[in-house]
């Protein structure tokens, strides 16, 4: 998950949790852990705010420490956002073991990414996944539009994926390798890489029969 502020805490993967989501306290028995305060208006996110706060944080679950980077106007509960948070932590996706390894290899490295904001960079390894994988399955010939329609017209994804590969995956992917740059955020990112997953395990959960599939219709 993205880290997000509650009231005066954080929400986060924690790396020493083994990456569950667990809550980074900036308080125990009432006292704080501490922070650095820069006065000063400031615009984040559009909406300008009157301080800048860094912040201790520790997991309630491990006690491992964090750092919050915080804007509010005074009171971080009542009107606070978050800019960023540390440690990061990979969320990982849990794919098929019979995934071919370079694949799984670039999905795991869009993960790596994203955990450090890295959306745009992530996005297009999850495009390049999808790629491999029609690839390594046969599908060579066409553009990635004609390939994503043609494994659906095989009956080894739904119509459904197909529409959300089009256009969570492929369309986004095309944009941040082709068109003028612009961020790419965390729901954006999400979405893809929940795609791309579902993908994987389309074509390698029930591996027998794909492959069946794939003879019958000559691509294997
Ligand atoms: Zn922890």
């Amino acid at each position: 998950m993205k880290a997000e502020l509650t009231g005066n805490n954080v929400r986060a993967n924690c790396p020493d949790c083994d990456g569950v989501i667990t809550t980074f306290e900036s308080t125990r028995s009432g006292s704080s852990f501490g922070s650095i305060i820069i006065e000063g208006k400031l615009s984040f996110n559009g909406i300008e705010h009157t301080r800048v706060l860094y912040i201790l944080l520790r997991c309630a679950n491990c006690g491992r420490g964090g750092l919050a980077k915080v804007h509010d106007s005074g009171n971080t509960s009542h009107n606070g956002h978050l800019e960023w948070f540390l440690p990061n932590s990979v969320d990982k996706a849990n794919i098929p073991n019979n995934v071919p390894e370079d694949i799984k290899s670039e999905f795991t490295e869009a993960e790596e990414c994203a955990s450090i904001g890295a959306y745009r960079a992530a996005t297009a390894l999850l495009r390049s996944c999808l790629e491999k994988t029609f690839k390594v399955n046969g599908y060579t010939s066409g553009n990635l539009a004609q390939k994503i329609n043609k494994v659906c017209d095989d009956g080894i994804i739904t119509s459904a994926r197909k529409n959300k590969a089009h256009e969570e995956i492929r369309v986004l992917g095309n944009n941040i390798l082709h068109d003028e740059w612009r961020i790419v955020d965390y729901d954006e990112y999400d979405l893809s890489h929940h795609y791309t997953q579902r993908i994987l395990e389309d074509f390698y959960d029930d591996r027998v029969e794909v492959e069946s599939i794939l003879r019958e219709k000559g691509v294997y």
